[in-house]
């Protein structure tokens, strides 16, 4: 629902290019704690009349008010677009390789990259096969342009990139409904994994640290033992790391997210790019940014004083 993406500040493999649901809210009609209805922005492309409640609201997770309208801004579709599926023998080959394609000056609409992990169990899930070769690990990146030359051209540069940064080849994926296969079977990735999974984390580091901290998240399965299939949005950050139920992984579980999220933020990353703070995030955030949350339950005192929007999601009143 349009008030649900909106609360969650949703986003997903396009924020690359297009930013998440922040970047296209211009205004909402919210109902407030005390039921008095206010509408928040409009049709304006410029607001600079005093703190922007528009951006509190988006992303607050339910906890502020209920949004029950909200003025997005739209886009055409663009007219032509290609995928590209680039393996690598290493997942340190796949990522060194984002920075070099987004100094082309290229700006994807999606750049994922993929571990070989999460593809045998996704083949199982799905009974369809991944459609190029198996290696280490993959980029799956899309690109949009105004006609199917341009859109050429770009993925033939982008090869060139890939090629010069280790890839072991490049396979163009130019159909729609192949692009549309291939991105349902990207979305069973989770699904595959969680029968066996614990969590699935979405730590969000500068594009410029990915590849230190999926490394970094390496060597913490090495000390415990335990598998972290990773896939995640390389051209912005967002790192979706599972943590797999393997043999003992009660005992280990929590030391081991509470490193990963440590991790993350010694990087200058966040705990949380899509997922949000809700119950479970709630103590890192305290541990991470106590001063924002002293902020955070300022404002929410002020606004919900009686604590009947969300209670207990992001901070305690
Ligand atoms: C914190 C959070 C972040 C998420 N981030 C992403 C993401 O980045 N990408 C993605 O694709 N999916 C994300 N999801 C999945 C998410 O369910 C959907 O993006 C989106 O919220 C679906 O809309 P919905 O109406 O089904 O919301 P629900 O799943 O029904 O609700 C989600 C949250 O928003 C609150 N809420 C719902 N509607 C309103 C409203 N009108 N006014 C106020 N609060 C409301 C709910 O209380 C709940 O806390 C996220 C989920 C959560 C909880």
């Amino acid at each position: 629902m349009v008030g649900g993406v909106i609360v969650t500040n949703a986003g997903g493999a396009r924020a690359v290019k297009y930013g998440v649901m922040r970047n296209f809210v211009r205004g909402m009609e919210v109902v407030l704690p005390d039921g008095e209805v206010m509408e928040i922005g409009g049709k304006l492309v410029k607001d600079c009349a005093g703190y922007s409640l528009l951006n509190l609201f988006i992303g607050s997770e339910g906890t502020l008010g209920i949004v029950t309208k909200g003025i997005l801004k739209l886009m055409a579709p663009p007219p032509s677009s290609l995928m590209l599926i680039v393996p690598y023998n290493s997942l340190h080959d796949a990522i060194k390789s984002v920075p070099a394609i987004l100094k082309t000056g290229v700006l994807p609409i999606s750049l994922e990259f993929i571990e070989d992990d999460v593809i045998g169990p996704t083949e199982e899930l799905t009974k369809k096969k991944w459609p190029v070769m198996r290696a280490k690990a993959y980029l799956m990146i899309i690109v949009d342009s105004t006609s199917e030359e341009e859109v050429m051209n770009i993925g033939m540069k982008l090869t060139e990139v890939c090629i010069e940064n280790g890839a072991i080849d490049a396979f163009v994926i130019d159909t729609k409904s192949k692009q549309e296969e291939l991105l349902e079977f990207r979305g069973i990735f989770y699904e595959a994994l969680k029968e066996n999974m614990a969590e699935i984390l979405d730590i969000s580091v500068p594009p410029s640290k990915i590849a230190e901290y999926v490394e970094g998240t390496k060597k913490l399965s090495e000390k415990y033992g335990m598998s972290l299939p990773t896939y995640g949005h390389a051209g912005d950050g967002n790192v979706h790391t599972h943590i797999m139920k393997d043999e003992g992984w009660e005992e280990k579980y929590e030391a081991l997210r509470k490193e990963i999220h440590e991790l993350g933020v010694s990087l200058g990353g966040t705990i949380t790019g899509e997922h949000g703070v809700g119950l479970t995030k709630k103590g890192y955030l305290k541990e991470f940014e106590p001063k924002k949350v002293e902020l955070m339950r300022s404002i929410k005192r002020a606004i919900d004083p009686d604590n009947i929007m969300n209670p207990g999601k992001i901070v305690d009143i």
